[in-house]
């Protein structure tokens, strides 16, 4: 059985306090959230802070709330408030379906949001669907804050643009335009407890119900060392009119966007081929769901 090491543990009750008490240590301090993927890993050994900093005391980090129009959420929601929150479900139904395929019941209620974000898996379940939302995430270190879009955070499998000593606050989403669907699937051997072989997030926005697409975003997850957008396809689709046979021709691209790996989960080829018809089955539910909102917004 693996045991964890030894390490200081803290609670400060301010974010000035957990700043202070991680810049002090550099690298050898962490934050802990739920800790379903920090604790996994010091088990291993594969990462070794000798300070554990828990951020559960300090206020206001919980909160999904209206934030102009949009949607805030503090980095330390965890995963089943996301699933199960009302405003989220009928604002942002893409991120609530993507949040209840996280893990199991158990685990949602631990794991946050912000640690699924800044452990920076390419298979994580929230990234994608918080990439087609246009999502933005706020971080603070010991200096001034700054915010940085979700589609320039992620460097590479594990890494961001973070830097040691620095705290993931908010997740910011902005309104949603009329006319707009998206959808999430992930493919996995088993319905719950599986990290995807294949995800696609989808979001297309209609000029109006019979009109052309305004604005088509892909994303792709799994299939590259960060979760990435399709830009070709998103190309292909926009200032065109929906159709079955326009779904096919940007899934058949968007398959060609992606540089997966062969693992025990699955081949190179056949995840390709699994983007193509996730890409597909995406962008018709979007489709729909974008026929179905009212205009203003949902
Ligand atoms: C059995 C099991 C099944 C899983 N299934 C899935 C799955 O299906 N899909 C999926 O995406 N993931 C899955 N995971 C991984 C994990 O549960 C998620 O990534 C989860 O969201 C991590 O959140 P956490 O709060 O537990 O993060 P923690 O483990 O507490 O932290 C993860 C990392 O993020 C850092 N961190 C956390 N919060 C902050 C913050 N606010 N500011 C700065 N740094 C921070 C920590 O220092 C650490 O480096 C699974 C894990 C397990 C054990």
């Amino acid at each position: 059985m693996l045991l964890l090491p030894k390490f200081d543990y803290e609670e400060p009750k301010s974010m000035r306090e957990a700043l202070a008490m991680l810049s002090e240590l550099k690298e050898n301090a962490k934050v802990i959230a739920g800790g379903t993927d920090l604790l996994v890993n010091m088990k291993k050994g594969t990462v070794k802070p000798t300070r554990l900093v828990s951020l559960k005391k300090i206020g206001g980090l919980r909160e999904i709330a209206r934030e102009d129009a949009g949607l805030s959420i503090g980095s330390h929601a965890t995963i089943s408030e996301i699933a199960d929150s009302a405003l989220v479900a009928s604002l942002f139904p893409v991120l609530a379906r993507s949040a209840s395929c996280l893990g199991s019941p158990l685990i949602r209620n631990r794991a946050t949001i912000g640690g699924n974000i800044v452990t920076a898996r390419p298979a994580a379940d929230l990234p994608p669907a918080l990439m087609v939302l246009g999502a933005e995430v706020q971080l603070k270190g010991k200096g001034k804050g700054r915010t940085v879009s979700l589609d320039s955070f992620f460097t590479g499998p594990g890494s961001s643009v973070m830097k040691a000593g620095e705290v993931l606050t908010k997740i910011s989403i902005p309104p949603v335009p009329s006319f707009t669907g998206g959808d999430y699937i992930k493919l996995g051997h088993r319905a719950a407890l599986e990290i995807a072989i294949v995800a696609v997030a989808s979001r297309l926005t209609l000029d109006r119900p019979d009109g052309v697409i305004v604005d088509a975003r892909i994303v792709l997850s799994s299939v590259a060392p960060t979760a990435v957008h399709a830009p070709l396809a998103e190309k292909a689709l926009t200032g065109q009119r929906p159709s079955e046979e326009l779904f096919a021709r940007a899934a058949s691209i968007a398959a060609t966007e992606c540089s997966p790996i062969t693992d025990m989960r699955g081949g190179a080829n056949y995840r390709c081929d699994m983007v193509g018809i996730l890409t597909r089955r995406t962008l018709l539910k979007a489709f729909h769901d974008a026929l179905g909102m009212k205009e203003g917004g949902a």
